[in-house]
């Protein structure tokens, strides 16, 4: 099967795919040097649209709380918003 003509909603999903891997090995980085502290509780996730099986977003999971939040500014700032960890 060609898929030299990807529909919108699989050129979606690779952009997600992508940002996916890029978080993976960001996090691999940071927590491996002298980055954030904070990553070593931060685990990306990759959501899938339950009706297509399609991702459709990433978000950072705290391995802490279990929160979930968007990982477009990943901080502890932004996970300051959860009352459990
Ligand atoms: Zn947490």
């Amino acid at each position: 099967m060609s898929n030299a003509n990807p529909s919108p909603a699989e050129a979606a999903e690779d952009a997600v795919n992508k940002r996916y891997a890029r978080l993976l090995s960001l996090r691999t980085k940071v927590v491996d040097g002298k980055g954030a502290w904070y990553w070593a509780h931060f685990d990306p996730i990759l959501i899938r649209n339950p009706d297509t099986n399609l991702a459709k977003s990433v978000k950072l999971k705290c391995s802490l709380c279990d929160a979930a939040f968007s990982a477009s500014n990943p901080s502890r700032t932004a996970h300051a918003i959860s009352p459990r960890c």
